[in-house]
């Protein structure tokens, strides 16, 4: 039986009144996992009214009760850690440690929203005038909303869910209907918390219900997650109606590796960066920069491990790399290896037209090598967001950073030498929010905000960290004179 996706409104599953429904499909086997309603522009009102009636009550209860649901949370995703993680690999393709370490990043955030009763506390300053004393005390706002991408259907979410409820907020996540499954059963947990009906709320669809939200009036803010020309709209769009926003884009990330580096053990790391979740990784490498001398052994090194990665269904433990999360994408990634190499890259890697025995109709990329990629080709400056790596030269660092900062993304960037002069310009120079150093996947820990600079990141409070509190509450200021 497959299973027909419900929304989750006012502490209940209800039918959506949708009339679109879309299949969700193992990208491995092809088997249909479910179907996930196109929710209408009905449910997503019905949603913003259930939080709104909550929000109230759910304001007054203290934060301290309110962080405990947090603990209970945790101990929950803990408990099904396995099964989450399963439902992960069966509708995105990644592999099943992928999909572990995505439900343990999540698990950070749910430990990060336990902190809210300190997060929250205020500053003050008595006498600011003769007699006057002046405080700020944070309030949460009402409903807030996150619209997030496929890659990472239950770690996104939970950067912004447990934070926004434990400041006192009610939300509403519309979840990717290309994976709409890990929110689904994330929801059941939720459930199991008996949680005031109306705190939480999951809608699930696809642009209308996401337009829905950003332009309901019940709507006060709403963090998104995805490509960079939806990031925009959003951002648009949100502003326009009012609404706190921030709008996480589309990422290129640009690794330079310096001859000092070591090379066996920079390309080891190298390789979870560009072919991690077969590609589909906001902070995954998309180009590496050889700097001088460092080209010969970085190529040679490159194609060598490249080579040996085990391509498979993710369910599998041995598989290395798993598929990409749909045909349509799989497509989308062969029209942009062949674009490259019409504009003149070769290719030194090609995984385009593998198989996998048992899974031969399986939506597989395999690891994918461009060289002699330049800075103005389609292949340097747009996302492919799958398991190919263009390989570029620069003379020197300079250059390097030069080509770097040219992008028009600033997701991340990391830089491999064994120079801290070197380590300390890149940091200091380039024009990205999160940076490595020696360090592929410069993947910001739950109390730290998520970078993003240029069109990786519409807003001004990332998500995640101290920013995150900012962004769920506001500051009012009380300014008193008893005497
Ligand atoms: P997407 O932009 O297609 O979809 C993201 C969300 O927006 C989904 O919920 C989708 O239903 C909704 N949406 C799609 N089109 C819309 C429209 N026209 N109007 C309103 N809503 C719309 O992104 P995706 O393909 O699901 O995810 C991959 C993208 O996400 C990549 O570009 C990747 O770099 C990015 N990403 C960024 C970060 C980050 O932190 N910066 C993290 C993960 C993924």
């Amino acid at each position: 039986m497959v299973k027909r996706l419900k929304n989750y409104v006012g502490g209940r599953w209800v039918e959506s009144t949708a009339t679109i429904y879309t299949p969700v499909i193992n990208p491995a086997t092809c088997e249909t996992l479910g179907e996930c309603p196109d929710s209408t522009r009905e449910d997503v009102d019905r949603a913003v009214q259930a939080a709104q009636a909550a929000f109230e009550e759910w304001r007054r209860t203290p934060v301290l009760n309110r962080a405990q649901y947090m603990y209970r949370f945790k101990a929950l995703l803990e408990e099904r850690f396995e099964d989450l993680a399963r439902v992960v690999v069966e509708e995105n393709g990644k592999t099943r440690d992928e999909a572990r370490g995505e439900i343990r990043r999540g698990i950070e955030s749910v430990d990060f929203a336990t902190s809210v009763p300190v997060l929250m506390r205020n500053d003050g300053v008595e006498d600011i005038a003769a007699g006057i004393d002046e405080t700020t005390v944070r309030q949460p706002l009402g409903v807030f909303a996150a619209i997030t991408p496929f890659n990472f259907p239950a770690m996104v979410p939970l950067w912004f869910l447990p934070t926004a409820i434990a400041c006192g907020n009610t939300f509403i996540v519309k979840p990717s209907p290309q994976t709409p499954l890990s929110m689904d059963l994330i929801f059941e947990l939720l459930d199991e918390l008996d949680l005031p009906e109306g705190v939480v709320n999951l809608v699930h669809g696809g642009k209308d219900a996401a337009m829905a939200i950003m332009e309901h009036p019940g709507v006060k803010g709403v963090s998104f997650v995805g490509s960079t020309p939806v990031a925009k709209l959003v951002y648009e769009t949100c502003t326009r109606h009012g609404k706190r926003v921030q709008a996480q884009g589309g990422a290129k990330n640009y690794i330079a590796v310096m001859p000092d580096a070591d090379m066996t053990a920079s390309v080891k790391n190298i390789m979870g960066a560009a072919y991690g979740c077969a590609g589909q990784r906001c902070l995954a490498a998309a180009v590496v920069v050889a700097v001088g001398e460092a080209y010969d052994p970085l190529r040679e090194e490159l194609v060598k491990q490249a080579s040996s990665l085990r391509v498979g269904y993710g369910l599998d433990e041995s598989t290395q790399m798993g598929t990409v999360v749909s045909a349509a994408a799989r497509e989308r990634i062969l029209k942009m290896v062949e674009q490259g190499i019409q504009e003149g890259a070769k290719i030194a890697l090609d995984g385009r037209y593998i198989t996998v025995a048992g899974f031969e109709d399986g939506t597989f990329v395999g690891p994918t090598i461009l060289e002699d990629v330049t800075p103005d080709m389609t292949v340097a400056r747009e996302e492919i967001f799958g398991p190919v790596l263009s390989l570029m030269k620069a003379k020197d660092f300079d250059e390097a950073v030069e080509i770097i900062n040219r992008s028009h993304y600033g997701n991340a960037a990391s830089i491999f030498t064994s120079s801290g002069k070197y380590a300390r310009e890149f940091k200091y120079r380039v024009n990205a929010g999160n940076i490595g150093i020696n360090i592929g996947v410069a993947a910001p820990s739950a109390s730290f905000p998520f970078g993003g600079q240029k069109d990786s990141f519409f807003g001004d409070l990332h998500g995640q960290g101290e920013d995150s509190i900012d962004f769920y509450t506001d500051r009012k200021i009380v300014i008193e004179r008893w005497i």
